[in-house]
C-alpha cells in the first residue's frame, strides 16, 4: 500500500537494507514478542505471537498477530486451550503516530488482514486496535466494507507483481523519505524484469 516498487523490491528482488525508523520498529516487535506481554487475570488472557491464518481464497493469507487480548465474556467464542468463553481483541504495536490522523491508513489496512485471519480462526468477529508507541495511546480501529474491499485489491496487485516478476516504476508522487531502500531503489532502472535479468546472465544455472 506504501510503495508497489518498494514491494516489488522487497518481495522479489529480495532486497533489504534497514534505516533508523526500521531498527526502532523492529525493536518495538522485539519487545512485545518476547514474551514479557503475556499474562491471565480473573478478566482476560493476554497472548503475544500468535500464528494465524485465513485460507478462502480470495485472502488466502498467514501471519503472525503482535498481541491478542481474550477478554472473558459469556456471549464469546470458545478458544482452544483456555475454558470459558471470550472476546477477541487485536493489538497491533507501531512506533509512530501519524500528526494529522487517528492513525495511519496503511497501518489499519494490515491490521483488517490480521482481523480477517482471527475471525476465521476463532469464529468470532474481534475488536482491533493499534497501540502507538511514541504517544503511548491506543485507538479503536473503525472497519467497515471499504476495507474488506481495499484489502482484497491490494492483494490482487500483489500477486499480480509477484507472476509478472517486474519491478515497478516509481509512482508519481510517491513520498520516499523514510523508505529504507532509497540507495537501492533510486541507483537502479526504473522498470526491469528481474527473471528476464537472471535467464539472460550468462553461467547461471537455474536448476
Ligand atoms: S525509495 Fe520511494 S519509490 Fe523507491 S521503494 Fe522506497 S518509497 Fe518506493
Amino acid at each position: 500500500m506504501y510503495c508497489p516498487r518498494r514491494f516489488a523490491l522487497l518481495e522479489i528482488n529480495k532486497d533489504w537494507n534497514e534505516n533508523a525508523f526500521v531498527v526502532h520498529a523492529e525493536l518495538i516487535h522485539e519487545h512485545v514478542h518476547d514474551g514479557s506481554h503475556q499474562f491471565s487475570d480473573h478478566r482476560k488472557v493476554v497472548r503475544s505471537s500468535i500464528d494465524v491464518y485465513n485460507d478462502l481464497p480470495e485472502y488466502d493469507l498467514y501471519g503472525i498477530l503482535d498481541c491478542v487480548e481474550f477478554i472473558k465474556n459469556k456471549n464469546g467464542v470458545a478458544i482452544n486451550g483456555l475454558d470459558g468463553t471470550y472476546k477477541v481483541r487485536i493489538v497491533e504495536y507501531k512506533p509512530k503516530a501519524p500528526k494529522d490522523a487517528a492513525f495511519h491508513e496503511t497501518d489499519a489496512i494490515q491490521v483488517f488482514a490480521q482481523k480477517i485471519c482471527a475471525d476465521f480462526v476463532w469464529k468470532c468477529n474481534s475488536e482491533a486496535f493499534l497501540y502507538y508507541a511514541d504517544t503511548r495511546r491506543r485507538i479503536a480501529l473503525p472497519f467497515d466494507e471499504s476495507y474488506d474491499t481495499m484489502l482484497k485489491q491490494y492483494l490482487n496487485e500483489m500477486r499480480a507483481i509477484m507472476e509478472s516478476h517486474m519491478i515497478p516504476p516509481r509512482k508519481k508522487g510517491q513520498k520516499c523519505s523514510g523508505c529504507s531502500l532509497s540507495d537501492i531503489c533510486f541507483h537502479k532502472e526504473e522498470k526491469y524484469n528481474v527473471k528476464d535479468i537472471v535467464m539472460s546472465m550468462k553461467g547461471v544455472s537455474l536448476s
